[in-house]
């Protein structure tokens, strides 16, 4: 049974823009809580699964379904991605379809293989396998070239020598029609001979580019003679130096999914004004299909940012310590932060695919990544801030206790933790204050009694004090007969504290995230989003854990007791150098 509290779910707000984000899911997860710690997808709420059951009841999809995930590799994955790698994979696999993971690789510029090696290693990470080998839209170069070819044989496409400036100025704007260029009626053999040129690398970047013949007073800008290819004299992590003219986005990426007999092209909001060109280009070209192009909102969390532009300025500017740090949204960030695949996946699941944009609550993910640990975290005991405590009558050997690893899941076993004379707890764990009610203060006392987690009841009997006054170290003695069983009523504790041996445990570091951001939006009441950066959002310190853990593989996540999950660093952690991330705390403690 997981111990869910309803107050958590009433924190979470559910003010998107006017949507109604969450409610329903909302209810569903709790009539759902106790008996389920993962979601199906959610059967209401998302517009592209209906219309591709009844694009198949109406016989539009003679084959399989086929969608696929296409990042450009100029930064790492995102929370953002992973909506949509949950939307694209998960109604392939609904529909027993297929779908494509493709780099959408036209701006060598930007773009590494670093990046296409993380993005993989984060779908999969995800629990997604594309089908087949991962497609490049670097590998259509030659076919896209050849559709250049065929435009301008059609008179529909012309080179044109205007500075990006006056081109500019040529273009208009929305309310005012643009003009015509004066290269708009070259001569086919002439655009021929120059796109040859172009390619062979004879003009200097920037001196031309071949555009599209549509409409200069299209109301659509993006149909006011678009921009198919520019000179870019940059090496490509795929073709390497192949090219020298590197086709446009909006030029590759719908015949991208027309090449690979794309059913369903779901992409984002802001491309729905580019929809009108797509449906241009595959009307005007050979195209072996004429896919669809499906467009939702983007995912936006409060107190994040997901556009990697600004992820990777935290990265180049040192704010954060690579793209892989925990405090950063992307996958691999939240992975090495502990957040779990079967938390981010139930998160990505209950959100709203719709036509508009929002921006969600990071409660409600942070609510996911509780819900999953708590049911599936291995229990162990880590003390932050040490007070030794000297037990005067325990044995001067090691006393080895068997406890369970989880409370409610036996599945999880049982490990061995030393009880021995010296252990820590922590300092604030204490108090000399005998007024304190028991109530309020539910932890050890001078001269009352305490349970330690799954070991004896002990009562604080004396303290030693420094010169300045302090306490630094607690005298005790334990009530024998008392693990797994209540004292006497006299004798009755407190409460339970957590604690670890002084000479069988571990000095481990600990590495304490807190939030990247301090606004709710970043960068929207001070325009520059560094200036809401949390200059506090990471603290390391040294804590003393029980043994047991050390030994634990890298990606381990616990439950520390009484102080919150950690996850043992994915590359730091070593038994030698015992390295922990704070995954998150137990409880919603930011104030709203
Ligand atoms: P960014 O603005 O962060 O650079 P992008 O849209 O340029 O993102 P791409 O690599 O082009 O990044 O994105 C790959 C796919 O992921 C696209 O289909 C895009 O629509 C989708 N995607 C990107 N960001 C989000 C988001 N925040 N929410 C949902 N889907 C997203
Ligand atoms: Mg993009």
């Amino acid at each position: 049974m997981i111990n869910y509290k309803y107050d958590m779910i009433v924190q979470i707000r559910f003010d998107v823009e006017g949507i109604n984000y969450f409610s329903s899911q909302t209810c569903r997860k709790i009539r759902a809580m106790n008996t389920k710690t993962q979601f199906a997808p959610s059967p209401t709420g998302n517009f592209i699964r209906t219309i591709i059951q009844e694009d198949i009841d109406a016989g539009r999809v003679p084959g399989k379904v086929v969608t696929r995930f296409p990042p450009e590799p100029n930064g790492y994955l995102h929370i953002g991605h992973a909506k949509s790698i949950c939307l694209n994979f998960g109604l392939a696999e609904e529909f027993g379809g297929e779908c494509n993971l493709r780099f959408d690789d036209t701006n060598p510029a930007k773009e590494d293989q670093e990046y296409v090696d993380a993005i993989k290693e984060d779908v999969q990470w995800l629990g997604f396998q594309w089908a087949g080998d991962v497609h490049y839209a670097s590998s259509y170069f030659d076919q896209f070239y050849d559709w250049a070819i065929h435009l301008i044989k059609q008179g529909k496409a012309y080179v044109c020598d205007l500075t990006p400036e006056q081109a500019s100025e040529y273009r208009g704007w929305a309310t005012k029609p643009g003009k015509d260029s004066p290269f708009r009626n070259r001569s086919v053999e002439e655009n021929l001979s120059l796109l040859e040129k172009m390619q062979q690398g004879d003009f200097d970047e920037g001196f031309c580019v071949l555009r599209a013949k549509i409409d200069m007073a299209s109301p659509n800008m993006n149909m006011r003679d678009p921009i198919l290819y520019r000179i870019r004299k940059e090496s490509h992590h795929q073709t390497g130096d192949k090219w020298c003219i590197y086709p446009s986005y909006d030029f590759a990426h719908g015949q991208e999914d027309a090449i690979e007999g794309i059913t369903h092209s779901i992409c984002t909001l802001e491309f729905q004004d580019h929809r009108p060109l797509y449906e241009w280009f595959t009307e005007n070209l050979p195209v072996p299909s004429k896919p669809k192009q499906y467009e939702f909102g983007r995912l936006n969390i409060n107190y994040t940012v997901t556009s990697k532009r600004k992820l990777k300025q935290l990265v180049d500017e040192d704010i954060v310590a690579g793209w892989n740090d925990p405090r950063m949204p992307t996958i691999s960030g939240m992975r090495r932060r502990g957040y779990t695949v079967a938390a981010i996946r139930s998160f990505c699941d209950g959100l709203a695919v719709a036509k508009t944009d929002g921006v969600v609550d990071i409660a409600q993910l942070e609510f996911e990544i509780r819900n999953d640990l708590n049911a599936n975290a291995a229990r162990a005991m880590c003390v932050l801030n040490p007070l030794k405590v000297s037990i005067t009558n325990a044995p001067e050997s090691v006393e080895w206790l068997e406890v369970a690893n989880h409370p409610q899941q036996e599945a999880m076993g049982k490990r061995s933790l030393p009880f021995t004379k010296n252990i820590y707890i922590d300092a604030s764990d204490f108090s000399e204050d005998t007024s304190l009610s028991r109530k309020k203060f539910k932890r050890l006392v001078i001269g009352d009694y305490v349970r330690l987690r799954g070991a004896y009841v002990i009562k604080a009997d004396d303290v030693i004090k420094n010169d300045k006054g302090e306490v630094i170290e607690i005298i005790a003695s334990l009530v024998p007969d008392t693990i797994g069983q209540n004292p006497p009523p006299e004798m009755k504790p407190r409460g339970v504290i957590h604690w670890v041996s002084v000479t069988e445990g571990k000095e481990v570091e600990l590495r304490l995230y807190d939030r990247l951001f301090l606004a709710e939006a970043p960068g929207k009441e001070t325009d520059n989003y560094l200036d809401d950066v949390n200059p506090d959002s990471i603290k390391v310190i040294k804590a003393f854990a029980e043994p047991s853990i050390v030994n634990c593989d890298p990606e381990t996540v616990f439950q520390f007791e009484r102080e919150g999950y950690f996850v043992s660093d994915r590359y730091d952690h070593s038994v030698d150098t015992p390295v922990f991330n704070l995954t998150i705390g137990l409880r919603d403690t930011s104030k709203k």
